[in-house]
């Protein structure tokens, strides 16, 4: 890992030696006003456009004006199984079994259904755990359903956070919440890879930590998706929650993916919140009958789901099943080993990258800090090309995608980071 070596030359003979590399070209990469190429680092937030995307979505088009209702059963895709199209790759892509994932809803929803059946709080265990610096949407959810249930939503808050001046969470530390508390609390839900940090926590060793002390133990692996190997089924947790807008690609506000852990797959006395779709294929549109809950991950399901996203996801799931998980992981940790690489020739006393350095603990993310730095500094580096992400107070957050970046991509954003850095006094 560490016969990185620097300048351009070495970045484009990355790119030639990379076996990946012909993927970027089935993305539709952003471009300038000049028609230039940008420097894309955000995948972390909105992944690329496949460009296969369009034909997926155009066959739905299609089979829906030919067909109308008919397309549920005779569209090339039927429309009534469609998500069952996804199931097989999502499984692998997250290391579960197929029996144990979905997709439905979107991401905060599910959560909340999530949470419907694994948070059952009592008067002696109603607390929740989570990490101090969780995506804020996931504390919301979170204090909401402590309120729901009737309890404070401060004190029934824990809070994991980091120890003074650090910003990584340590495992010992939840280890120890649970000693002193671990009674009194009914769920812990981690974000698998923190957003801010970029850390890709132990889940087995979580769950096997939350599990020990009668806790409920999920993820929202949002930035886990697509990005690390998450290996949901042998970590045992109870259920994870996803989105599909981020690391896999699938267009902005796309459907969530939702693990439940076959041990709870035909447990019909579980509380949960139903709709059609969960109940039984074959009487579903009997409508008459009794609710039928079906087994698995599909047992969550509400509604008839959205075929045009759907669509885009199946366009990116076929990708990721071409390139294998493992050939993609390997080249994110050499990239982004690269990006650190450059980064850290800039110097402590200018930049710190607070993601974890061990490769195991990070996906292909750095957060980076820039010390005296403010939004300028971001906005600077926008106007240079580089489209990264800023979060206050002086972070820049920025992904690159091992499925579309280049080694060149990575040296040239470090290389518009120098220059920014020269010309703003500090
Ligand atoms: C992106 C992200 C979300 C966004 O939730 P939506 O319901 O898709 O808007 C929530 N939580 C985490 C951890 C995220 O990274």
């Amino acid at each position: 890992m560490s016969d990185y070596k620097l300048g351009l030359d070495y970045a484009k003979q990355q790119d030639t030696l990379d076996e990946l590399s012909s993927y970027r070209q089935q993305f539709h990469i952003p471009k300038d006003k000049h028609g230039n190429e940008l420097i894309y680092l955000c995948g972390n937030s909105l992944g690329l456009q496949p460009k296969s995307a369009r034909d997926y979505i155009n066959q739905e088009l299609e089979d829906w004006a030919n067909l109308g209702v008919e397309g549920h059963t005779d569209a090339k895709n039927p429309w009534l199984p469609y998500h069952e199209f996804l199931t097989e790759s999502t499984a692998k892509l997250v290391g579960a079994k197929p029996i144990e994932v979905v997709t439905m809803n979107s991401l905060t929803a599910n959560l909340h259904f999530m949470m419907a059946s694994f948070y059952q709080p009592t008067k002696e265990r109603y607390k929740i755990v989570i990490e101090s610096d969780a995506f804020p949407s996931d504390k919301y959810a979170v204090e909401s359903q402590l309120r729901h249930h009737g309890y404070d939503d401060k004190e029934g808050l824990i809070l994991w956070g980091p120890r003074d001046n650090e910003e990584l969470l340590r495992i010992e530390d939840l280890e120890q919440i649970l000693e002193a508390h671990g009674h009194e609390i009914a769920l812990v839900m981690i974000g698998g890879v923190n957003y801010y940090t970029g850390q890709f926590f132990d889940l087995k060793r979580i769950t096997e930590l939350g599990h020990k002390h009668g806790c409920k133990v999920g993820f929202d692996c949002a930035h886990g998706a697509g990005n690390v190997d998450l290996d949901l089924h042998n970590s045992g947790a109870d259920f994870a929650v996803w989105c599909t807008y981020k690391y896999l690609n699938s267009g902005p506000g796309s459907l969530s993916g939702c693990f439940v852990h076959e041990r709870h797959a035909y447990d019909k006395s579980l509380n949960r919140f139903t709709g059609w779709w969960s109940h039984n294929k074959q009487t579903r549109f009997n409508m008459r009958h009794e609710f039928d809950v079906l087994p698995g991950a599909e047992g969550w399901q509400l509604s008839n789901p959205p075929i045009l996203s759907m669509a885009a996801i199946k366009a990116s799931l076929d990708l990721f099943n071409k390139v294998g998980l493992e050939p993609l992981l390997n080249k994110s940790k050499k990239l982004t080993g690269y990006f650190e690489f450059l980064l850290k020739e800039l110097g402590e006393d200018v930049i710190r990258i607070i993601t974890p350095e061990n490769p195991n603990e990070r996906g292909c993310q750095l957060s980076i800090q820039v010390l005296n730095a403010d939004k300028s500094l971001h906005d600077k580096l926008t106007e240079a090309g580089v489209i990264s992400d800023w979060r206050e107070p002086d972070v820049i957050r920025c992904a690159p995608v091992p499925l579309y970046n280049s080694f060149e991509d990575v040296y040239l954003m470090v290389e518009k980071m120098k220059a920014v850095l020269k010309k703003s006094p500090s």
